[in-house]
């Protein structure tokens, strides 16, 4: 069966990765892909965000799967535009309709959803540049640090903490009245700050049963000890110590299970990953976001723990058999560090010579993120660049080895953390 991957990120090579292993799956695509994916798999150069063309692709190469990876594609209807079509509506796509992505496609509809069945999440309002003086009014009576939120997608940049009432103003005035995020902060949210840890959990859901994925903890700052600019990510570390049984069994009761029930009551057509992002407040779990995807750099440290076959889980799905899936976890530590341009998250060069993979040891997995080929050399093309996964009996042990090949290859201004988990503590609970 051959099968069509979304996307051009280490998250989309690693699903590939994952996905090739598979001795029911022929052929992976990979759209737009990048120079990792070419090296193993199929590129397609299609336009992902034209509809018509990518359906063109999936008729003319018999795409029986199709797997999406980013968040824009699944909130553009990518999935209905499927669904609607005579010629590709035989095609499971992994990805949720239009109107379940609104899950992350919109924090307010996210908030109201999570307020509406009771699931755990910071106090909220929304306003509009029509209610700007309530907004500001109901800023007021917040206490410092709160947190001011673009309501549509901002890729991570929509969201402001803010210390103090001033910069509460100065954020709720760019994204209202100066529309700094254009559309996506024509409304915003207004939420209470919740101190915590972050830890994020996956599901494959078919809106009624679930798998549950091993969770992972994400670094989303550029520089080491959380500091500096947020950025796509720049790594993650799976399992996550803290998310014992206890705490996950809450997960389940609290989140996941009233997540499916108000899925089921709003009629929401779920099929795919959801991605919840936690904070962990003295022991209890409240929902930060849903994501209606894998997280990148996440999947980069999940998929090498998971065991069981990707396909077959996509085919459970299929079937509306997730409820007794066994999935087949590796207890390993996976550490994954992002390798980044040089000047990332702000201004960086491209075009600049990669070398030293061959130094990688085997059995350390290296996904490419912004890599292209040019004239037989291969370059940096963007501003995270390859994602290095090493597995280790202890978080030290998988962190040493991540380095170590982190540090293997280089190009003129490569940039990694070196304190990945290091949060955690030493050594992984048992
Ligand atoms: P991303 O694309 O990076 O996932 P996003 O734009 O979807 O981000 P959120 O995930 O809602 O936005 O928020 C981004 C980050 O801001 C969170 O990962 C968390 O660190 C922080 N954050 C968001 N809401 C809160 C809150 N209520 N209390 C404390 N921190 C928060």
């Amino acid at each position: 069966m051959n099968v069509l991957v979304i996307g051009s990120g280490a998250r989309e090579h690693a699903i590939a990765w994952k996905l090739s292993q598979s001795e029911f799956c022929d052929q992976v695509f990979v759209a737009p892909g990048n120079a990792g994916t070419a090296e193993f798999h199929t590129t397609a150069a299609v336009d992902i965000h034209d509809f018509e063309e990518l359906g063109k692709f999936a008729a003319d190469f018999n795409i029986m799967m199709m797997v999406v990876g980013p968040e824009n594609s699944l909130v553009e209807g990518i999935h209905d535009y499927f669904a609607q079509s005579e010629y590709l509506k035989h095609i499971l796509v992994i990805g949720p309709k239009k109107a379940a992505a609104m899950l992350e496609g919109s924090k307010d509809y996210c908030k109201a959803f999570l307020q509406k069945y009771n699931i755990p999440t910071a106090r909220y309002q929304a306003f509009t540049e029509d209610t700007f003086k309530e907004a500001v009014e109901y800023l007021k009576q917040q206490s410092f640090p709160a947190v001011i939120k673009a309501d549509g997608l901002a890729a991570g940049k929509g969201v402001i903490i803010a210390q103090d009432y001033e910069e509460g103003f100065d954020a709720l005035d760019a994204m209202l009245r100066n529309k700094r995020f254009g559309n996506a902060g024509s409304k915003v949210v207004i939420e209470e700050y919740l101190q915590g840890i972050e830890v994020s959990v996956f599901i494959l859901t078919d809106g009624k049963e679930y798998v549950l994925l091993p969770e992972a903890k994400d670094y989303k700052r550029i520089g080491e000890g959380d500091s500096g600019l947020n950025t796509g990510g720049m790594g993650a570390i799976s399992p996550v110590p803290f998310a014992d049984e206890v705490f996950m069994q809450k997960v389940k009761e609290r989140v996941i299970e009233p997540t499916l029930r108000g899925m089921q009551e709003e009629q929401l057509d779920y099929s795919g990953f959801l991605f919840i992002g936690l904070m962990n407040v003295n022991g209890d779990p409240y929902v930060i976001e849903y994501n209606v995807r894998l997280g990148d750099p996440e999947t980069e440290a999940i998929l090498p723990r998971i065991q069981s076959d990707l396909f077959m889980m996509f085919k459970a799905l299929h079937d509306h058999t997730l409820g007794e899936y066994q999935l087949e976890v590796d207890p390993r530590t996976a550490t994954t560090v992002i390798l980044a341009s040089g000047g990332y998250p702000e201004g960086y060069e491209k075009g600049k010579e990669i070398s030293g993979l061959e130094n990688v040891p085997k059995d350390v997995m290296v996904f490419h993120a912004g890599t292209s080929m040019v004239n037989g050399k291969l370059l940096n093309n963007g501003g995270r660049v390859f994602a290095v996964t090493a597995l280790g009996d202890t978080m030290e042990e998988a962190l040493a080895k991540a380095n170590a090949a982190a540090e293997a290859i280089t190009w003129q201004g490569r940039y990694y953390r070196r304190d990945i988990g290091f949060d955690l503590g030493k050594e992984r609970v048992q």
